[in-house]
């Protein structure tokens, strides 16, 4: 994509020697990269976040995304306090905000550029350079890492997006049957800090047998945490759109929630959008290679073959490595196998209710949901931004379906604001859950 003018500030740059600022979506995953990024010798570090929602509100108009305002908000509220560290020292040159990107119909894909046109109001922050991945080139550093490092670096980096969605679910098997309240935070911060120091270290060697051998011993301490008296609680599945489902403070912590009304949860992960996004390119480069050949364009074909060929090898990587690492765990716990893409798009096909053809979160949100049920789950959750377009269709289509199932069903849309009958909504719909276990059971 070719930024131009205003936005020659974004765009894939050498970030050694520059202070590399991680926006901060999931608890751990940003952490671990900020901690990889470092073990390749970046200065890396993840924004703090929801310090000061109200500097988000007042450089937007209320019609962005509700990410879009918190993200805002995030590098304001540092840059902010670095230049009142650093006084007449503060150098924007030295700072790279690192902010994703999504091709298709969502306004994810204008953060990065909204957000320079904010940057650019003030003296100060112009000459913070705004980087970027984006789902284009499945999320490639090639251009911001050297090119004999940037390999390595996805590779490690997918198996510590991996890591992040297990340690979530040793988290959420654990803490609802917990002897001691709070012992599974503890232990989940205590063995992210052994993987943050591991990746310090050596995080260019691809240490990953450390990393496979931290992540069973973080499962064979949390089992012994479980109180097996209690028994199992009803089960409930969140979908909906990444950031706001993972991000918890702007969710106003709503895992906790629904655990303190009796649910034992499970998240959709990180992982389904990176290989959904990986599936997706597959997807469009075959049917880029149909149309070449039905033009007989046979001189791009090759160039298109051999994207295909390493997109192909690059889901295999993502199999193996989630396959390896599940592995570890689920010998000792039983944690939720993460959805497949592949199963999740038959499973919208034989069902003839939605189509990857459509694009955006909307397709994996239903699918996912779907799967919840069958899977014997007792309710499900659609955690979203107000106003967000693919959890809107997400919720118009789930509605009716769960309907005529009597399958318990939750709108959790999120803006920043309290909403004084959220709770007991939350208190109803696991009412409804525990009935819906009970009817389950006889
Ligand atoms: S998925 Fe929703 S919140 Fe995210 S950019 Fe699209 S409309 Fe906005």
């Amino acid at each position: 994509m070719n930024h131009e003018f205003p936005f020659n500030n974004i765009k894939k740059i050498d970030i050694r020697g520059k202070k590399l600022l991680i926006p901060t979506m999931h608890p751990f995953g940003s952490h671990l990269l900020a901690a990889c990024c470092r073990g390749f010798g970046i200065d890396a570090y993840p924004l703090p976040t929801y310090i000061d929602l109200n500097l988000g509100k007042q450089y937007t108009s209320g019609k962005e995304c509700f990410p879009c305002q918190v993200t805002i908000s995030d590098i304001l509220y540092f840059l902010k306090k670095e230049e009142q560290k650093f006084k007449d020292n503060f150098n924007a040159n030295n700072y790279v905000y690192l902010l994703p990107e999504a091709d298709g119909p969502c306004r994810f894909g204008m953060y990065n550029k909204f957000q320079r046109i904010i940057l650019n109001t003030f003296d100060n922050f112009k000459d913070v350079q705004i980087s970027y991945f984006t789902t284009e080139d499945s999320y490639s550093t090639k251009g911001i890492l050297p090119e004999d490092k940037a390999s390595d670096f996805k590779k490690i980096g997918f198996l510590l997006m991996v890591v992040s969605d297990i340690f979530d679910r040793i988290q959420w098997r654990v803490r609802p049957y917990e002897k001691i309240q709070g012992s599974t935070d503890e232990l989940i911060k205590n063995m992210l800090n052994e993987i943050i120091k591991v990746l310090e270290k050596k995080a260019e060697k691809l240490p990953f047998d450390e990393i496979y051998e931290i992540l069973e011993l973080t499962t064979i301490k949390a089992k012994n945490l479980i109180n097996t008296k209690i028994s199992r609680k009803p089960r409930i599945g969140i979908v909906g759109e990444i950031y706001l489902r993972t991000h918890q403070p702007s969710n106003q912590y709503i895992i906790k929630k629904i655990e303190q009304y009796g649910g034992e949860v499970v998240n959709a992960s990180l992982c389904e959008w990176i290989n959904f996004v990986t599936y997706e390119n597959i997807r469009k480069t075959k049917l880029f290679l149909r149309v070449l050949v039905k033009e007989n364009l046979y001189k791009y074909v090759f160039a298109t073959m051999k994207k295909l060929m390493s997109l192909k090898i690059e889901q295999e990587y993502q199999r193996f490595i989630m396959k390896k690492a599940y592995s570890k765990v689920l010998k000792h716990l039983d944690i939720q196998p993460d959805h497949d893409v592949e199963e999740l798009e038959k499973h919208l096909e034989n069902n003839h209710i939605y189509s990857y053809e459509v694009g955006t979160e909307a397709c994996l949100s239903i699918a996912g949901a779907l799967c919840y049920m069958k899977e014997g789950f007792n309710g499900v959750v659609n955690v979203y931004p107000f106003s967000c377009m693919p959890s809107t269709i997400t919720s118009a289509i789930l509605r009716p379906i769960f309907k005529k199932f009597h399958f318990p069903y939750l709108d959790a849309p999120f803006d920043g604001t309290i909403q004084p009958n959220r709770e007991i909504a939350i208190k109803t719909f696991m009412f409804q859950a525990s009935q819906h276990k009970k009817l389950l059971k006889n």
